[in-house]
């Protein structure tokens, strides 16, 4: 129990003007759609806006923008002039940050201290980390003269709206290609937000154009026969249909897919800092992360200690307004996905793990769901090897290092993982035998834009971020 209460401390939403429907973005302008849905806010349920609903005829459309703006103008343009435009979308990112900001967290349920401290602030440094790149392609280590692949279709999901759209696009436009973003269904308006940017940066037509919808509009986008490349985060699910369709065509393709991290904590580990590492591994963004670390393996000799810390600490964590700015843990982001979270915890309840949870009160509307772990699981419990993406983390333990190793690597996936311990060389040792695309030390889910991302078996294939992001667009 704390001693002194938190006072409500909301960020205001009047920075935000939401019109009360969107078009969609074609051609450098916002155009009516065939039909349109409605996007809410997870934690109030709360409708914010009307967007439009992209047909098939509209991807053909968006797709032949894309196609202009590559052949006549963005295609052509030197890197130097490129970088201009990317640096001054960079510029209004952070000018505008506050209001991305606000937007984000009312569309996405995620607290604004997240979307305000690491959301945007990334989106910014994506673009100006790509910008830097634009025009020095030549001496990136992929041939002398790199010419970019075309029109790029993207697709991606709901977890970070605005910086998967950076991931996705900041790239695509360094190496001169000109795309068509299909962002998820319940977060489209950042997104339209970044359109406006475009607008206001003066980025030429069609250079970008955002096609709000639903699966359908990322199907034909993938489908089109005019797209060079295609660009993917989601499920693992959607991964392979979209592999499939890509399959015996020229199109170059790259999938970002689902996770189930371990975070591996050896009885060497300073207590207290593993602790924060494993809150902020699983509890950050509702544990809506695709590299979350949503395995503890903590070693034997030191388990009750690790439990009994978590637990205290997990009952300090504020579950609530995402617009608070005291909220650690704000809202799932749609009934679907609590859905899918609670089928996944019953799942581990009735397979014989224990479930525990802090006392917390939820509000009444909209969707939650409390920071839960269980205890007592096995390797064979779904709620070990299914990606649940929520705030809910199993627990299992191991004696030697080896057994952690072996554990780990049990799983379909391998997108991240975790090591906690105060020696280097061991650091080093495990690292090397996990078969994961990032491994952090002493510390979870860091992100930075010089730096690579991307999977290994069933978390996809390719890489985005640093240097190694830009192989992705460059035909070499
Ligand atoms: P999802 O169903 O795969 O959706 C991702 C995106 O693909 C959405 O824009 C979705 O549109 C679209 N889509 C759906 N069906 C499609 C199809 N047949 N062809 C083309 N596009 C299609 O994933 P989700 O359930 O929204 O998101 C959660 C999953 O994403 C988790 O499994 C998580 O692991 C994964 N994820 C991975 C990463 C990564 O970096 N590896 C990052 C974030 C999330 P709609 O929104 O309209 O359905
Ligand atoms: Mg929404």
């Amino acid at each position: 129990m704390s001693i002194f209460e938190y006072a409500p401390a909301p960020e205001s939403r009047a920075i935000v003007s939401l019109k009360p429907s969107y078009g969609l973005f074609i051609g450098g302008e916002f155009v009516d759609g065939s039909g349109s849905f409605k996007s809410i806010s997870p934690s109030s349920e709360e409708v914010l806006a009307e967007v439009a609903e992209a047909s098939e005829a509209d991807v053909d459309r968006a797709v032949a923008a894309a196609r202009k703006a590559y052949e006549q103008v963005w295609g052509k343009m030197s890197g130097a002039e490129r970088a201009k435009y990317l640096f001054r979308i960079a510029r209004i990112i952070q000018e505008r940050g506050r209001e991305l900001a606000v937007l984000e967290s009312l569309d996405n349920g995620k607290p604004i201290r997240e979307s305000r401290d690491v959301d945007i602030p990334l989106v910014a440094a994506h673009f100006f980390y790509y910008a830097g790149w634009a025009d020095k392609l030549d001496h990136a280590g992929f041939g002398a003269s790199p010419r970019p692949l075309g029109v790029a279709g993207q697709i991606i999901p709901w977890n970070f709206p605005l910086l998967m759209l950076a991931w996705k696009i900041a790239p695509a436009l360094a190496c001169g290609n000109t795309v068509v973003l299909k962002p998820a269904e319940t977060t489209p308006l950042t997104a339209l937000l970044f359109a406006e940017i475009c607008q206001q940066a003066e980025l030429p037509p069609g250079v970008v154009n955002i096609l709000t919808g639903a699966g359908a509009a990322g199907a034909a986008l993938v489908a089109h026969p005019d797209v060079d490349k295609v660009a993917f985060t989601g499920s693992t699910e959607v991964g392979r249909i979209i592999a499939r369709t890509v399959a015996g065509t020229n199109k170059r393709v790259t999938l970002e897919l689902g996770g189930k991290a371990a975070n591996i904590v050896f009885e060497d580990a300073p207590v207290d800092q593993a602790v924060e590492g494993i809150v902020n591994g699983i509890f950050f963004n509702q544990g809506h992360v695709c590299c979350a670390g949503s395995r503890l393996l903590v070693q034997e000799s030191i388990s009750e200690e690790v439990l009994e810390s978590l637990k205290r600490r997990m009952s300090t964590l504020r579950v609530g307004d995402p617009l608070d700015k005291n909220t650690d843990i704000g809202a799932i982001n749609s009934a679907e996905q609590l859905a899918r979270i609670k089928e996944l915890t019953a799942a581990g309840e009735q397979e014989g793990a224990e479930a525990w949870s802090p006392p917390c009160e939820l509000p009444s509307r909209g969707f939650w769901f409390r920071p839960t772990i269980f205890t007592g699981v096995s390797q064979a419990h779904r709620i070990a090897r299914e990606e649940i993406f929520g705030p809910v983390l199993s627990v299992l333990t191991f004696r030697t290092p080896a057994e952690a190793v072996e554990k780990a690597n049990n799983t379909p996936y391998g997108l991240s993982a975790g090591i906690w311990t105060e020696k280097g060389s061991r650091i080093l040792a495990v690292a090397d035998q996990l078969r994961a695309g990032v491994v952090w030390a002493n510390t979870f889910n860091k992100f930075d834009p010089t730096s690579p991302f991307g999977g290994y078996k069933e978390s996809g294939y390719g890489r985005e971020g640093g240097r190694h992001g830009l192989e992705a667009y460059l035909a070499h």
